[in-house]
């Protein structure tokens, strides 16, 4: 599927990555008595007698990481550095974000937009500015994380609550579950490009030289900032800001919020994570049509990186652009909506799908359910399709 600039995608369309599959088959298949080639494989769902195994070592060096960061943001805010650290330190946190987001997540992962090579470079070298995983990680756990949303096989399953989708995943051992789809994570295409193939094998070599060289040497040589200050605050501190905020979309873009597009999916739509990500919070959108360039319904506020994106567009930079036509959306909200949308809900029959917290419960097996939703199962099909269990009620 690959449509001209601006073409319109159709809802039921598919992509390899996200829910969309799940809408083409049940297009085909009003009455879901499965035929062989789709007879099922196996149902996911979240075990919650399963305790997650903390791995300590991670629990020591990310409160580190954490304890640094907090100093060099307090640093950023202080009189100790030079106001033009501070305000360098705002742009990098914005040139991460936007690797992050228009880079690794919406082209690289999703292919929702054809880039120039010189774009995809430039975008590969803005996300790895972040100091995150490898390229290849990212964007394996994520496609991971849109076919097995909130199960066991989703490296950080919400449905294990806000502390475990948001840093506790990285503090414990995957879910075997987690080890044994995420070998079936097509990456092919991802596996073409031997500039990101080198740089997952070189990864520590490259984190060191552009995570933390890189952009801790301007302001000392161009503004004499102090060097220890410097490592503080455009390492320490930026790092830390936009790893928070890119976790908040696994953990309170799955909890706080609304499901206007589709109520059966965890994910929401929360505009605060929007604003701290630049515009990746309407995620119930998002999980609805994974493959939308925008990463949001059109005209939606707080988008800069579909503003961005719709820059680097008009000067061919990036092309072929993915969207959702909005009778595509309507029909989406209307069949599969909770009725909080401003246009096409329906007030009176909103019942509130805002999750319930159970923040507190056990840090390393936390629970939570919303009003109406108990996550999955999801079910495999031989051919490699998965299906929502309650979807499939869906009329
Ligand atoms: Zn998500
Ligand atoms: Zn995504």
């Amino acid at each position: 599927m690959s449509p001209d600039l601006n073409s319109e995608v159709n809802a039921t369309e598919t992509t390899n990555i996200g829910s969309t599959e799940i809408t083409k088959i049940q297009d085909q298949d009003q009455d879901p008595k499965f035929s062989d080639s789709t007879a099922i494989v196996d149902t996911l769902s979240t075990d919650f007698t399963f305790q997650h195994k903390i791995v300590w070592k991670n629990v020591i060096a990310y409160s580190i990481f954490h304890i640094f960061g907090l100093v060099g943001t307090y640093m950023a805010f202080s009189v100790y550095g030079k106001l033009l650290t501070s305000i360098f330190a705002l742009f990098t946190g914005i040139i991460c974000g936007l690797g992050l987001t228009v880079g690794a997540h919406r082209l690289f992962t999703h292919k929702a937009f054809k880039a120039t090579i010189a774009t995809r470079r430039v975008l590969m070298l803005m996300f790895i500015l972040n100091g995150q995983n490898s390229l290849w990680e990212w964007i394996r756990d994520h496609r991971q994380h849109h076919k097995y949303s909130d199960t066991d096989a989703d490296p950080h399953n919400a449905s294990r609550g806000f502390f475990f989708s948001h840093v506790g995943w990285l503090l414990s051992r995957k879910h075997p579950l987690v080890f044994k789809y995420g070998k079936d994570i097509d990456m092919s295409d991802i596996e073409a490009d031997s500039w990101i193939m080198f740089q997952k094998k070189h990864f520590l070599l490259i984190y060191v030289l552009i995570s933390i060289l890189l952009p801790c040497i301007v302001p000392v040589l161009l503004w004499n900032e102090r060097p220890l200050l410097s490592l503080l605050i455009m390492y320490f501190g930026r790092a830390t800001v936009n790893l928070n905020a890119t976790w908040s979309i696994n953990s309170l873009a799955h909890i706080s919020g609304m499901r206007p597009y589709d109520k059966k999916l965890f994910p929401v739509q929360n505009k605060f994570v929007s604003f701290i990500t630049l515009g990746e919070g309407w995620h119930n959108y998002h999980h609805a049509f994974p493959w939308d360039y925008r990463s949001a319904e059109f005209n939606t506020s707080v988008r800069f990186a579909t503003t961005v994106i719709d820059f680097c567009a008009k000067r061919g930079w990036i092309y072929d652009l993915k969207f959702a036509k909005e009778e595509s959306v309507k029909r989406r909200i209307v069949r599969t909506g909770d009725n909080s949308h401003p246009k096409y809900g329906n007030p009176d029959e909103f019942k509130g799908t805002e999750t319930l917290w159970n923040f507190w419960n056990s840090p390393s097996n936390p629970t939570y359910r919303t009003k109406d939703y108990k996550p999955g199962p999801i079910t495999i099909t031989r051919e490699g399709y998965v299906l929502f269990d309650n979807e499939k009620k869906v009329k």
